[in-house]
């Protein structure tokens, strides 16, 4: 079975439409934006910390393809207009500093903005982290938030290992019908 963050990149993978605009909604070290620069002609990332941003910026050394931001994914819509993917993985950032981290209020505002430029059958995958009090409060905020979308415009699932013992990452997909 493969985990949560394998998943969503295997959801994205096998996306058949277009994969022209993606984004990384919180780049920390630069993985997942890699992941998507190779496969998508434009990526923008984003976070809030000279950290994350550099880190970021020297693993992404050589690629034209991705723009890296410094600014809270609230404001990606007035970066770019259209996304067929945009990746959320929830949290801090490994080893950085754990005072700051993802919450429920930036997340959904932010959510909220991106799913209103989301193209025909785009995708959004957000990775949360319940196992410490932040994450659980900001996945149970997001549940509910994803549990009122309109059925007509999104599909929207979980992918959670419930027999899991300490509350263990699971994830959101949306995809827009
Ligand atoms: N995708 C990253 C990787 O591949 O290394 C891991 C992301 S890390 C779990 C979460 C990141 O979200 C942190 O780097 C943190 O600075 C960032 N973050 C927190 N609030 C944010 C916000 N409002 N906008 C953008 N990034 C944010």
């Amino acid at each position: 079975m493969e985990k949560v963050l394998e998943f969503a990149r295997t959801l994205i993978t096998n996306k058949k439409s277009d994969k022209l605009i993606a984004i990384d909604a919180t780049c920390g070290r630069g993985n997942d934006t890699m992941f998507l620069a190779e496969q998508f002609d434009t990526v923008y990332a984003f976070d809030i910390q000279d950290d994350a941003i550099e880190s970021t910026t020297n693993r992404m050394h050589g690629f034209n393809n991705v723009r890296i931001v410094k600014d809270s994914n609230v404001n990606i819509c007035t970066y770019l207009k259209e996304a067929d993917v945009v990746m959320y993985n929830l949290g801090y950032l490994p080893n950085g500093d754990k005072s700051i981290t993802t919450n429920s209020v930036e997340t959904i505002k932010s959510l909220t903005s991106v799913l209103g430029i989301l193209k025909k059958d785009g995708l959004v995958t957000i990775v949360c982290y319940p196992g410490h009090s932040e994450g659980m409060k900001e996945a149970i905020e997001l549940e509910k938030y994803l549990q009122e979308l309109n059925q007509k415009e999104f599909d929207v699932i979980k992918y959670d290992f419930i027999n899991q013992i300490n509350n263990p990452p699971f994830l959101f997909a949306i995809q827009r019908r």
